[in-house]
């Protein structure tokens, strides 16, 4: 197996928050070593757009926060100890499909590779779902950017989530801790990403009274994938994975463990058709199978949790916050929460009576208006 790696080193530059599951990583059963890991989280505190919040959280560490880099690096050690050749500093330039499959790729001078699968894993930029004759993500891919800073006043327990049209409209704002004072702080947006984050450092009535003499040490950001999955994963000798395939959790832009979780299975499908001698469509269409029985039921759910989300106006924000504490929601979310299979959750909200009625009314009045209540 051979892999490429445009970049000098694997996982640089870093877009990630680097926020993963502790039982997402169980699921995927992959230990990952303690060197990689910055911080461990218990929980989430969750504000509407006025300030009303509540907290969900366990006594054991939910989460951890990683240094993505490293964990990337780490990785790609541990498929070459499997003898994967990995090429890093070489680019693939071009694909062509047909009975054989050629890539064309640049180190110092470009090579023509014929591989039986190829698994495309090229991120959110989609050149090669394209060329392969797929449709790789277009709508629902919104902006993120986040700094790290020091200096910042953290819970270094729990992740901040921030929700509001003015304060990251399409998405929310997160403070993610790293340290006892350091953190991610960054946000998504449908637009003007970074002016938004600079407002939220300066301006939200909670969060810029703790970032006051946060000191900003670095910036990086990314696209993040909304849309859910692709229609069609694989094709002919070639198969789609993470990002590129859309295999992102539209609730929160999570794609480690979701990305980790289908690319178990290429690799799985692709191992066993090689074996057989048959690549074909009909063959690969197992690797879409297989991840659709795990995951699409989540997807689904995700999806129908962020178009509701994206249609709520400030006002209808602030009431699902009020009916959510209200109905001890955030006792139920301690109980049957998961952070990456969040199906089970969002259904238990939705079949809150109250709960189901607000969004309801808050989803015909947007279709009727056509527009966001407070923008
Ligand atoms: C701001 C932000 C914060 C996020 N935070 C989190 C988080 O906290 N937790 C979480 O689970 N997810 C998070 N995500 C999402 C997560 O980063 C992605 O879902 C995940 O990195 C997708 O992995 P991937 O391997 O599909 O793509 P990528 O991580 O984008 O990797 C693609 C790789 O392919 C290489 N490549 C691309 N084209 C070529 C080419 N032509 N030739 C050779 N190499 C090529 C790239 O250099 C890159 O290394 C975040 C995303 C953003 C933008």
């Amino acid at each position: 197996m051979v892999a490429f790696e445009e970049h000098s080193s694997v996982g640089l530059p870093a877009h990630c928050a680097g926020l993963i599951s502790v039982s997402g990583l169980r699921r995927l059963n992959i230990d990952i070593p303690k060197e990689c890991i910055l911080n461990r989280v218990k929980g989430a505190t969750f504000y509407s757009p006025s300030g009303t919040f509540f907290t969900v959280s366990r006594r054991k560490s939910q989460a951890y926060v990683i240094n993505r880099p490293l964990l990337d690096q780490y990785f790609a050690s541990k498929a070459q100890k499997e003898n994967v050749s990995l090429f890093t500093s070489t680019k693939v330039l071009a694909l062509k499909m047909g009975e054989r499959r050629l890539l064309k790729v640049a180190h110092k001078k470009e090579s023509i590779f014929e591989p039986k699968i190829i698994i495309d894993a090229e991120g959110i930029r989609g050149k090669f779902v394209r060329e392969a004759g797929l449709n790789p993500p277009s709508k629902g891919v919104i902006p993120g950017v986040q700094f790290e800073v020091e200096n910042a006043e953290v819970n270094p327990d729990q992740v901040e989530m921030f929700f509001g049209n003015k304060v990251a409209p399409g998405f929310f704002a997160w403070i993610i801790p790293t340290g006892e004072n350091t953190a991610r702080i960054g946000l998504g947006a449908n637009h003007h990403a970074l002016r938004y984050l600079k407002e939220f450092i300066r301006n939200h009535p909670i969060a810029s009274k703790r970032l006051s003499n946060a000191a900003i040490v670095k910036k990086f950001g990314g696209s993040i994938v909304l849309s859910g999955p692709i229609p069609k994963t694989y094709t002919n000798g070639f198969l789609v994975v993470g990002d590129a395939a859309g295999q992102v959790k539209p609730t929160t832009g999570g794609g480690v463990i979701m990305g980790g979780l289908c690319a178990q299975i290429a690799g799985e499908v692709a191992a066993e058709a090689i074996i057989e001698g048959k690549v074909n469509s009909k063959r690969l269409g197992a690797y879409q199978k297989k991840w659709r029985k795990l995951l699409s039921r989540e997807f689904y759910f995700m999806l129908q949790a962020r178009r509701i989300l994206n249609r709520m106006s400030d006002n209808n924000l602030d009431k699902l916050f009020r009916i959510i504490i209200k109905n001890d929601f955030p006792k139920v979310m301690e109980e049957v929460g998961d952070m990456d299979f969040e199906s089970g959750v969002i259904k238990k909200l939705i079949l809150k009576p109250k709960l189901s009625a607000s969004i309801i009314l808050n989803f015909l009045a947007s279709f009727l208006i056509g527009k966001k209540e407070s923008k």
